[in-house]
C-alpha cells in the first residue's frame, strides 16, 4: 500500500476564506452579494478589512483575521496546514504591487500543496461555487505529512 499520501474530506459544508485586493473589494462584495444564498451555507472568514466589508454591505457573517498586509494571509494559510480553511476566493490586484507580496505567494504555494480550491478571478469563483461538490463531500489526495517527517528524521 502506498502511504505517502492520506485521503482528507472537504466537507459538504465548506470552511471558506475569501480576500481581496483594495482594487477588487467592490467585485468581491458583489460577487457575495449574488451568491448569498449559497454562501451563507458555509463557514466564511476572511483577512480583516475584506471581511468586515462584506459583513457590512451583504450581512454575511464573515469570521475576520487581521488586516492580509499585516500577518492576515500568513493567518490564513495557516488554518489552511490545520486542515480548517479548505476554500479559498482570492481576488487578487494583477495590476498593483503589494507591500505583503511573499505573504500572498506564500499563501497560493501552501494551498497548491494541501490541494485546496482556490480561485483568483470572478470567472473561476463561478466556476467553483457553481460546481456540484459544493453540496457534496469530496476527498482527495494530500501528502502523508508523518511519514515525510519520519522518513526525513531518520534519513537527513
Ligand atoms: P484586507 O487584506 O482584507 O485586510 O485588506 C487583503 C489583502 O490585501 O491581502
Amino acid at each position: 500500500m502506498d502511504d505517502s499520501f492520506i485521503t482528507l474530506t472537504i466537507g459538504k459544508t465548506k470552511n471558506i476564506a475569501l480576500i481581496a485586493h483594495d482594487n477588487k473589494k467592490p467585485d468581491l462584495i458583489a460577487w457575495c452579494e449574488e451568491n448569498k444564498e449559497i454562501l451563507k451555507n458555509h463557514f466564511l472568514c476572511g483577512t480583516g478589512t475584506t471581511a468586515r466589508m462584506i459583513t457590512d454591505r451583504t450581512g454575511l457573517p464573515v469570521r475576520g483575521y487581521n488586516s492580509g498586509p499585516l500577518g492576515g494571509d500568513q493567518q490564513i494559510g495557516a488554518k489552511i496546514v490545520e486542515g480548517k480553511v479548505d476554500f479559498i476566493i482570492f481576488f487578487s490586484d494583477p495590476l498593483t504591487a503589494q507591500p505583503h507580496d511573499p505573504d500572498v505567494k506564500a499563501l497560493l504555494r501552501i494551498a497548491q500543496v494541501y490541494d485546496i480550491p482556490i480561485a483568483n478571478n470572478r470567472a473561476s469563483a463561478d466556476f467553483m461555487i457553481h460546481s456540484s461538490y459544493m453540496t457534496q463531500e469530496y476527498e482527495h489526495e494530500i501528502i502523508n505529512f508523518q511519514k515525510n517527517i519520519k522518513e526525513r528524521s531518520e534519513t537527513l
